[in-house]
């Protein structure tokens, strides 16, 4: 591959471990054999160990997301879904994203095609999740499948036995702990739903070809109680299996949830050292957006009107969305990279940030720098992952090598 990538390296007098950020992998080596081999060599031995790397033949596939309603059963007060949109994704529409997404897979001669349905709550139009699944399991691409869901109606078999015999990975997201989770996400009845979801997490364990996901919000109001969601967790039958990973809500900086860019950091080291404490290994690369749907050109999202928009953020702003489904023609392509400095150490989990997190800020979807945040974070992260070895180490310990 003809990609850059940066390597952190950290030594004693007898060991040095050595991470790749573009696969994650960490190996160990003497200290004498790092001291006297080419660090082109070294990096070439870690990523020997990614199949997907180390085949020439790499592919890319597409990555769609299908918003199929904006209706919720949830009464979530910051939530966007709540615009007054009753459309449920129908036959004819489904007939025309299937169409669609198999003409560009074939036009980009891509083999995967990965679609995650979303919504509002898409369990509310199971149907048309089911039709389309079925449409592209008579296709010759290997399809892979996401749904996610506020995770209420993950109580119910049938979702569940479909979800299982075509191995989804199901993403709940939550709101921080039961006080936090239980004030926002309320069922129309005013109960809370945290107790609810911890349930149906644990009951989708008996679906084994399920993955499990749990994002948990984080917000200025409940970032101080995430670990009491990480030990709610660490309760569930097989949590290890459980991919749990924490995430800033994209609001504004006047509203009462914001936490400014500087407080982030902090937050997510202290959060890591809580994930790492519970031996919760969902971390292995912090990145920051990457190539996201709004930057390649191959991803989109159509929402249950087959408005097409580069950004799954943005199916509320219908001045943002870039066609219909139903247009002669769409130009799906991205806007690349939003940022040029292909000699930053991050640009690869980067790639110039999360245009919508700027666009939430100023209003223009532009670069968004989160130099130091990534920085620190990875640095800590790599910290937790050697510290077996290297426990007193620092960050300003961490050697970083960029490489062609
Ligand atoms: S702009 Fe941000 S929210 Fe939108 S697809 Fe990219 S990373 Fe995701
Ligand atoms: S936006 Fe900042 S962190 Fe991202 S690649 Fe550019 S310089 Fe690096």
């Amino acid at each position: 591959m003809n990609m850059q990538t940066t390597i952190y390296c950290i030594s004693d007098s007898t060991h040095t471990a050595i991470k790749s950020l573009s696969t994650g992998s960490i190996i160990s080596i003497s200290t004498e054999i790092f001291n006297r081999t080419p660090i082109e060599e070294i990096c070439s031995e870690i990523d020997k160990s990614v199949p997907f790397l180390a085949n020439e033949e790499t592919h890319i596939g597409i990555n769609i997301f299908v918003v199929t309603n904006l209706l919720c059963n949830l009464e979530c007060s910051y939530c966007f879904e709540r615009i007054k949109d009753n459309i449920l994704l129908n036959e004819e529409i489904a007939d025309k994203i299937f169409e669609t997404i198999v003409y560009k897979a074939s036009y980009y001669k891509v083999k995967e095609i990965d679609v995650t349905f979303t919504g509002g709550e898409p369990l509310l139009n199971f149907k048309a999740i089911k039709e389309l699944v079925e449409m592209f399991e008579r296709t010759k691409f290997t399809m892979t499948y996401a749904i996610i869901t506020n995770g209420v109606y993950l109580n119910n078999d049938t979702f569940l036995e479909f979800f299982d015999s075509h191995n989804f990975d199901v993403q709940i997201t939550m709101d921080g702990s039961k006080k936090h989770h239980d004030l926002y996400r309320k069922q129309r009845n005013g109960e809370g739903t945290y107790d609810l979801l911890l349930d149906n997490i644990n009951h989708l364990n008996y679906y084994t070809n399920i993955k499990r996901a749990i994002r948990i919000n984080v917000t200025k109001e409940n970032y101080l109680e995430i670990k009491y969601v990480l030990d709610d967790i660490c309760k569930m039958e097989n949590y290890k299996d459980i991919f749990v990973y924490c995430d800033f809500v994209d609001v504004s900086i006047d509203d009462k949830t914001y936490i400014s860019r500087k407080e982030r950091t902090k937050i997510l080291c202290d959060i890591i050292d809580e994930f790492f404490k519970r031996e919760i290994n969902s971390y292995d690369i912090y990145s920051d957006s990457g190539m996201c749907m709004m930057k390649n050109d191959y991803d989109f999202t159509v929402d249950a009107h087959g408005n097409v928009f580069k950004c799954y953020s943005l199916v509320s702003e219908i001045d943002k969305c870039i066609g219909n489904i139903f247009d002669k023609y769409v130009n799906i392509k991205g806007d690349g990279s939003y940022c040029n400095k292909k000699e930053c150490e991050y640009h690869e989990q980067c790639y110039g940030g999360c245009p919508y997190s700027k666009y939430i800020e100023t209003g223009c979807l532009e670069r968004e720098c989160n130099y130091s945040l990534i920085d620190i974070v990875n640095k800590h992260l790599f910290l937790n992952q050697v510290s077996d070895k290297f426990r007193n180490a620092k960050i300003e310990d961490i050697k970083i090598y960029r490489i062609k």
